[in-house]
Formats: structure tokens, sequence, C-alpha cells
């Protein structure tokens, strides 16, 4: 089996841990990751660059200025991990940063791994004050939200969900939207959760269909 892992972070480069990962995509939390991932020179890691909801009380001026020169001078760097949380503080500065970040996605046009916990209809808000054309491909990571939820992000957008655990939502998902990811665990193993997901959509190919959806976001089309 051959699985790109659609989201890790700096502590677990998962492609070296589990034979049948030949690649992570590595998300930022903060701007020290940036670094880091900007030095690391692995052609099997995919870097995205953002900064985590859970990590405001850090942030630096001048951020934004310095994401928009990566992606400048990185042709394939991606936006991530960003987003909304609602059981973390300070949910406007939450929202300011994301709206920096998401808008500096769509003026480089690269995907955005996103992370929301209990704020998907924030992130509608936001969304609707773009045009859908303009959007990036976005990946809704550890999806956890409801059935609605799931249908509203197909209808309107470039939406892809990637998950860490088998969950029954996978029946209502379809195949070309379905990625998978062991979100820096180091006990998700990726090939159970692709059998797991092949059971569920009762479909021998998931394997081969999760790889190439994953190659799409990382060819971006
Ligand atoms: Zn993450």
């Amino acid at each position: 089996m051959k699985i790109i892992d659609a989201h890790s972070h700096l502590e677990y480069i998962s492609y070296k841990a589990q034979p049948d990962i030949v690649g992570t995509i590595c998300c930022a939390t903060n701007e020290n990751d940036w670094n880091v991932l900007l030095n690391m020179n692995d052609k099997n890691v995919f870097p995205a660059f953002g900064i985590h909801p859970w990590f405001l009380e850090n942030i630096n001026d001048g951020f934004d200025v310095r994401l928009s020169k990566i992606l400048e001078q990185n042709k394939s760097a991606m936006v991530g991990e960003i987003g909304l949380d609602k059981y973390k503080p300070n949910m406007d500065k939450q929202i300011e940063v994301f709206i920096k970040q998401l808008e500096i996605a769509i003026k480089h046009k690269r995907p955005v791994f996103i992370h929301c916990v209990g704020a998907w209809d924030k992130i509608f808000q936001i969304l609707k004050k773009y045009k859908k054309s303009e959007l990036p491909i976005m990946v809704a990571h550890a999806f956890n939200g409801s059935i609605e939820i799931v249908e509203n992000l197909i209808a309107g957008y470039n939406i892809m969900f990637s998950f860490n655990r088998a969950d029954n939502i996978i029946k209502n998902i379809p195949d070309d939207r379905i990625l998978v990811e062991t979100d820096a665990k180091s006990n998700v193993v990726l090939s159970d959760i692709v059998d797991k997901i092949a059971d569920i959509k009762n479909n021998e190919n998931m394997a081969d269909i999760i790889y190439q959806n994953t190659m799409r976001v990382l060819n971006n089309d």
C-alpha cells in the first residue's frame, strides 16, 4: 500500500516510521516550525506554513508578511495549520489571524489545512465573503462535523476531508474527497485506517483513490 499522510507535525515525520507511508504533509503550528521546515530539505516531507489557533499568544508582528514571503519563494509551500477552535480562548483574535492567513493562501493560490472545532458556522460566514472560484483547495483535518456541514462544504467548495480514525461519517463523503492523516500520533497506523475506510465504503480501491486524492492536493489541482 502507498499512502501519503495528509496531516502531521514536526514531532512525527510519519513516513520514516510506517513503511506504507511514502510522504508526509507536515503542518507548522507556529513560526519556529516555519524555520525548521524551510531548512529540512526532505523530498518526502511536504510543508505547510501557518499559525495554529492554539498558539496565538506567541504570535509576532509581521507574521503575515513573513508567511507571504515564504509562499512567494517556495512555490510548493502550502498553508496550515490554521483555523478556529471554540474551546480555546480569544475567538476574535482567532478569526483575525485565520482571515489573514486565508487571504494569503488565496493570493498565492495554495492549499489550506484547516483545524475547526465547533466553529464551522463562523468559517462559513468568513468563506461567504470570497468568490468561490478564488478560494483554494481546503482540507478539513480530523473532521468531526455533521452531515449538514459535509453537504454544505461539498456543495460550495473545493474541500477535502482527512481522517485519523474510521468515523461513520465517511459513508457520507464522496470517495474522491477522502484523505488520511496521523495528526502526528504514532499510534495511528494509516494502513489500518485505509483498510477500515475501504470496508466502510465497500470499495477495495480506496487505498489508490486516497493516494490520488492526496496527490491532487499536492499538485494543487
Ligand atoms: Zn494538526
